[in-house]
Order: C-alpha cells, then sequence, then structure tokens
C-alpha cells in the first residue's frame, strides 16, 4: 500500500481520553476511533492487526480439531431464563444489553453463548457417538461493562473467539481443556507475547476449573500471584497463600478495655501495644441473592488479613440453599443508609465482637432475622485474642473461641492472599505479585448448562445422560492492545512481527528525488512479491514527519532510500532495537524476507 493512498491520519498529541500507553499510542498511530464509551472502530491498519490475530487463532484452534461455526449475537430471553441468567445478566450485573422487539419479545445481546450452543447441542446431540464435540467461534461480544476504559482492553463491542466442547465425560473434558491450554499458549507465543497462564475463579460462568492467560503488563486490571519455583501461579481473586504465624498474644486473662478511638486495627494495635494478629477484626457485609433474600454476613478474619470478596461470593453461593437462592445478585459492605434500614439500632461500628446480637437487625419481610456467620480459617487457631466489646470505644482482650465467643460452624478461607504470603505447596516460597492483563479463559463447565437447559446423550449403556462441557474465550481485540502494552517505546508501538499490520515500511526521504523514487518504487514491487507485506511512505511530506510517522506506527522493518543510494545501498532499521545497517539494494528483499519469517515461524 502506498501512503498516498491509504487512509491514515495521525495524531502528535496524546488524546486527552487516553489513560495508558496503549490507547494513547493507537489512537494517535491512526489505529481506531471512538465513537460513543467502550465502542471503538477498527481503521484499516488495526483490522490488519486483529485479522492476524484471529489467523493465527484459528490456525491453534484448527489444529486441535475443534470446528469454525458462527452464532447468533440476538439471543431470545428465554434460553437465558433456562440456564437462571437473564436477570443476573440484563439486571443483578447488567452485563448484558436487552431489548424488546417489535412483537413485544425480549432479547440479549449475546455477551457470551453457552445458552445458544447447549440449545444447538440439545437438538443435535443425541449419542455418544458424536462426541466429543468442539464448536468455536470469532465474533463481537456485546458487554455493557460499569467502567468501560483503556480502548479495546474494555470495551463494551469487542472481538472474542469462544469455544464451546461437549463430552460424555469428565476425563474427555479434560482431554480438550489441556488441548485448550496448549492451544492457547501456542497463540499467545506466536503473536510474541509475553504471558503466565494461572488458576482463576470461574466467576459467575459457574463450573469446576478454570486457568486464566494474563498478559503482563504494569497497566494489567488484575493482580497475579506467583512463585518463583514456577510451581504456583493464581489470579489474586482465587489464590490461596499460608500467612505469617500469630505473634503469642501478650494478653493472658480476659477482660474488657476502655479502648477510644480505636476504630481502625491500625489505631487498636497502637493503642494496645499488640500486633494485628492477635486481633480477631469482623466484618459485617450484606449480601443480596437472587430470590431477593438480604442476609446480613458476620465473617470474622485474623487482623492483619482482608477479606477476598470472590471468594466470600463463592462461599455464599454455595450457602445459597438455606434462603432457597441459587445466586448471589449483590454483596457489599452496608452503606450508613442501608444500616439505617436493616439495623433495628445503630451498630457499634469499630467495635463489634463476634457474638454481635442478632436483635440488631430489624424485622423485616426481605431480611434474614440471623447474622450469618463465618470465621475465616486465620482467625480459628487465635488464643488469648483481642476482639470488639460491641460497645463503643471499648473492646475485650485475653478472649478465646469456645470460652468468651462461640467459634461459628462455618470454617471457610476467605482471606486475600498477598504478596509476601508463603506459599501452600511449599512454605520456603514467597509469594510474588505482577500485574496482568486476562487475555484467555479456559473453563471446565461441567453440566451446570447442559442439565439447566435438558442437553443429554446416550451412553453406550443406553441411558440418559447430562453432556458435560468446557469453554474457552480469547478477546482478540484485548489482545491486539496488550501486545501494544507490552512493546513500545518513547516515539511509538513496536509491533510483534507476526501481527505487525505490515512487515516493512520503505520511507522515501525526498519524494522529488528521482532515484529515490526509482528505487523505493523496485524495492516495494521485489519485497511484496516476495510476500513481506510493505508499506511505501511516497507523501510529499517533510523527511521527519516521515520518521516520526515510522516511529509511531510500530512496523518492524524500516527501508530508507537516502545518502547511501549513491553506493548502491539503502538502511535498512529495525524498529524494536533501532540497529540499522546498510544492504545492498538487489539484497533487500530477500533478506528483509527471511528475518520476517525467522520472527513469524510458528516453531518459534
Ligand atoms: P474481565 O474479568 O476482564 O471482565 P471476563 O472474565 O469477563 O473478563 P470472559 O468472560 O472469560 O472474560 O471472556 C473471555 C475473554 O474475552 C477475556 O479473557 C478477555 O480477553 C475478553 N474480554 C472480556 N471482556 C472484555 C471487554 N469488555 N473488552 C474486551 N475484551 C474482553
Ligand atoms: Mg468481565
Amino acid at each position: 500500500m502506498r501512503l498516498s493512498q491509504m487512509f491514515w491520519v495521525t495524531q502528535r498529541e496524546d488524546p486527552a481520553e487516553a489513560e495508558i500507553p496503549s490507547h494513547k499510542l493507537l489512537l494517535r498511530a491512526g489505529y481506531i476511533r471512538r465513537i460513543a464509551s467502550g465502542v471503538y472502530a477498527y481503521l484499516p491498519l488495526m483490522w490488519r492487526v486483529l485479522q492476524k490475530v484471529s489467523r493465527i487463532v484459528r490456525e491453534e484452534m484448527d489444529a486441535t480439531g475443534a470446528q469454525e461455526c458462527l452464532l447468533p449475537q440476538l439471543q431470545p430471553s428465554e434460553l437465558w431464563k433456562e440456564s437462571g441468567r437473564w436477570e443476573t445478566y440484563t439486571k443483578a450485573e447488567g452485563i448484558m444489553f436487552s431489548l424488546i422487539d417489535r412483537q413485544d419479545r425480549e432479547m440479549g445481546l449475546g455477551p457470551t453463548h453457552e445458552e445458544v450452543i447447549t440449545a444447538i447441542a440439545r437438538d443435535s446431540i443425541r449419542s455418544y457417538r458424536q462426541l466429543p464435540l468442539h464448536l468455536y467461534q470469532l465474533q463481537t461480544k456485546f458487554r455493557d461493562e460499569i467502567r468501560p476504559r483503556f480502548g479495546l482492553m474494555r470495551g463494551r463491542e469487542f472481538i472474542m473467539k469462544d469455544g464451546y466442547s461437549f463430552h460424555a465425560d469428565e476425563e474427555s473434558l479434560k482431554q480438550t481443556y489441556a488441548d485448550m491450554d496448549r492451544a492457547y499458549r501456542n497463540i499467545l507465543r506466536r503473536c510474541g507475547l509475553e504471558f503466565r497462564a494461572v488458576e482463576a475463579d470461574s466467576g459467575a460462568i459457574g463450573g469446576s476449573g478454570s486457568q486464566e492467560f494474563m498478559v503482563l503488563a504494569d497497566a494489567g486490571e488484575d493482580e497475579v500471584l506467583f512463585t518463583e519455583d514456577g510451581k504456583y501461579a493464581a489470579n489474586v481473586e482465587k489464590a490461596v497463600s499460608r500467612c505469617a504465624d500469630a505473634e503469642p498474644s501478650p494478653f493472658a486473662r480476659y477482660e474488657k478495655r476502655e479502648t477510644p478511638g480505636t476504630e481502625t486495627i491500625a489505631t487498636l494495635c497502637e493503642f494496645l501495644n499488640c500486633s494485628p494478629t492477635q486481633v480477631v477484626k469482623n466484618v459485617l457485609y450484606q449480601v443480596v441473592y437472587d430470590n431477593a433474600t438480604v442476609a446480613l454476613v458476620l465473617v470474622n478474619i485474623r487482623g492483619d488479613r482482608d477479606v477476598n470478596e470472590v471468594k466470600l461470593t463463592n462461599e455464599l453461593t454455595k450457602l445459597g440453599d438455606r434462603f432457597g437462592a441459587k445466586a448471589v445478585l449483590a454483596l457489599e459492605v452496608p452503606s450508613p443508609e442501608a444500616q439505617q434500614k436493616l439495623m433495628a439500632k445503630p451498630l457499634p461500628l469499630g467495635y463489634i465482637a463476634p457474638d454481635l446480637d442478632d436483635s440488631y437487625i430489624a424485622a423485616s419481610k426481605e431480611v434474614h432475622p440471623k447474622f450469618l456467620r463465618l470465621v475465616d480459617r486465620t482467625a480459628v487457631d487465635l488464643k488469648n485474642f483481642v476482639t470488639g466489646a460491641n460497645e463503643s470505644g471499648c473492646h475485650v482482650v485475653g478472649a478465646n473461641w469456645g470460652v468468651e465467643f462461640a467459634l461459628p460452624e462455618l470454617q471457610v478461607d476467605v482471606q486475600k492472599a498477598t504478596a509476601g504470603d508463603r506459599a501452600v505447596h511449599d512454605p520456603g516460597q514467597i509469594l510474588q505479585s505482577a500485574r496482568g492483563i486476562e487475555v484467555g479463559h479456559i473453563f471446565q463447565l461441567g453440566t451446570k448448562y447442559s442439565q439447566a437447559l435438558g442437553a443429554t446423550y446416550t451412553n453406550e449403556d443406553g441411558e440418559n445422560l447430562p453432556l458435560v462441557m468446557g469453554c474457552y474465550g480469547i478477546g482478540v481485540s484485548r489482545l491486539a492492545q496488550s501486545a501494544v502494552e507490552q512493546s513500545y517505546d518513547k516515539d511509538g508501538i513496536v509491533w510483534p512481527v507476526a501481527i505487525a499490520p505490515y512487515h516493512a515500511l520503505i520511507v522515501m526521504p525526498n519524494v522529488s528525488d528521482e532515484q529515490q523514487v526509482q528505487v523505493a518504487d523496485r524495492l516495494y514491487r521485489e519485497l511484496n512479491e516476495l510476500g513481506v507485506e510493505t508499506l511505501l511512505d511516497d507523501r510529499p511530506e517533510r523527511a521527519g514527519v516521515k520518521f516520526k510517522d515510522a516511529d509511531l506506527v510500530g512496523i518492524p522493518y524500516r527501508i530508507v532510500t537516502g545518502r547511501s543510494l549513491k553506493n548502491g545501498k539503502v538502511e535498512v532499521v529495525d524498529r524494536c532495537s533501532k540497529a540499522s545497517q546498510e544492504l545492498a539494494i538487489e539484497d533487500v528483499a530477500r533478506t528483509v524476507k527471511q528475518w520476517v519469517d525467522e520472527a513469524i515461524a510458528p516453531s518459534k
């Protein structure tokens, strides 16, 4: 493509709307344009990048035997009601765009496709002989994200590859899951990304095992905890750890103490001159279930630890049965206004004890009349601990479970693992932290959707059983931007060769110089003929402008028809290392072709 003919508009200044480097650069370099919050146009250069990522994804997916299809984006609410996700997705989380058509039917725009694919399986799969089956698609997804941001990283309309597999048993599912693990690693490696596969929370999608693929970058929204030995890596939402041992308590005798102004653990420990590891902290949450039941949850946890709300949500989901509920719609620390509504009398905030009386809860139809009491494992073994006295300005010291306070029956792990904790698999290993961008997520779903929608098959013995399912997603547009987040410098983007929109860019510093035009045209022809995707900057711009644009757009190899032409040579610059060398004109096409091939070889 000749730049004089290409639709390409760059910006000198950083756009005000962008916060992170990759977003700024993609806007400035003319790759994308914002149309609405979280909605972007992919301009020609970006579309080429997305096509390249998509091609790599297709190749790796097809190699596993998965088959490509395309499912509808418009989905009837009935299917989502069958799975029980309509309310959660359209109202509670509100992530799904929904609409009413002219026939008064409720529809949603697909944020994901478990329901649709399971309905297809229900209608088409009869026998074990049709299994296993794996279908995938590359498609635009819609999600009404609460905080769309960072350009393509968190869009409300974005491209995803999603795949769904069906199996007769767990073992077959595990095989496909392992194939997907390999395929995803291949995809990310081939796209030139530095990444880590981590244990992940399965979230609202449900199911058992799941793993995320994180591109490591400071701007990542996720925190990853990992050990040096490479044996453990997990999303912080899921991570487990052993925390440091509690210090022995200095309080041998149980007594109530006046501790004015000690609402926080820090002020309390300073006042009592003790360690937060000797304190039982009591955190109050409000959970709303899908049947509108509200329960107040009191979590006892060691004073130096925080509650991981993802783990807590999972525990509360398991406890939903007690309230006749299936899912958690919301979990939060009740605001002062909420407390006024929910409580019969003001809470002794900052001084709550594990035995806070149920009479604090205001009588109401929706609100469960008793506290749901959970104790985190970090607090179970504490002896002679400090905790609240249910009275403002007072704590108790030297308390013990089974003596002054009943130990809650529900013992759970809801503590947030943090960097510096010891690893569970080996206490000698210390957890370290890194930021990551989640680009892929693979799940062993099990029978959650097949059971809900009645998708069954007949096994060899003629028994009718629910299909065992897996699902596998990779964010194509997010992946493309994360490549930029991982690879740029002060002058612009540095694309990995495999997904760069073009491989080479020929810059003619002076378009009115006959010789330059002649050599540039020749190289342009030769390179393209060899399959090196090449741009030619034939714009009547100043050389300085052209070089700036060339750096900004990030094409891997730059060829300059400059001063060395008189010696029959051109300058060839590697965008990544900035290393420059002079090559004889007749060697250029072959040499660059070789570099490109080496850089994108699938075995690399
Ligand atoms: P996140 O936690 O970042 O919201 P998710 O867990 O909702 O992601 P999945 O439902 O597993 O994501 O979707 C599969 C992949 O789709 C993700 O790994 C990510 O790469 C991509 N993706 C998800 N949401 C978005 C979005 N709003 N914009 C761009 N890509 C997205
Ligand atoms: Mg999400």
